[in-house]
């Protein structure tokens, strides 16, 4: 397993739509692993295939490991066929270090998709876990958190961010 480097804002890849993956091989398979340590050591509770740079429609999941056993969901060509109610939480983004914004999404989800062996399953999540979906959903359409906030919280967070960057 390999560590990978997380892509942070303004890097194009964010705002790229990925591709589907066509076969779940073991390319796909080493992508995941990658993934799933480079989650886990940034520490995070979820990443896009976008964010290390691979337009594939990847992503790695875990809201359990923070209090609790880990709990890895790994997902190929994910797609949202449910969305239910509507609920604001406090999101932060591995793309976005040091920003956490309030952000309205679906309450409950249901997706479907193909694990890491080829299988399709279909997953119902509530709380973070539906939230988490969804935001890495989003990545791999080319969208982030900068584009589901208020236009005057984009400039804030666009300032903040290139700011951090000039001071190395
Ligand atoms: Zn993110």
């Amino acid at each position: 397993m390999a560590r990978l480097t997380i892509f942070t804002y303004p890097a194009e890849v964010l705002r790229t739509k990925s591709r589907m993956v066509s076969a779940v091989d073991n390319e796909i398979g080493r992508l995941i692993d990658d993934m799933a340590e480079t989650m886990y050591a940034a520490p995070g509770v979820g990443l896009a295939a976008n964010q290390v740079g691979v337009l594939k429609r990847v992503v790695v999941i875990d809201v359990s490991y923070v209090d609790g056993e880990p709990n890895l969901i790994a997902l190929v060509n994910p797609e949202i066929v449910e969305c239910v109610g509507e609920a604001v939480n406090e999101e932060g983004c591995l793309s976005f270090p040091s920003i956490k914004e309030d952000i309205k999404r679906a309450a409950c989800v249901a997706v479907r998709a193909l694990d890491r062996d080829g299988r399709p399953v279909e997953i119902r999540a509530d709380g973070l876990l539906a939230t988490a979906l969804q935001h890495e959903i989003d990545h791999l359409d080319g969208v982030s958190l900068i584009d589901k906030v208020s236009f005057l919280k984009r400039r804030m967070i666009h300032r903040q961010l290139s700011k951090d960057k000039s001071a190395g």
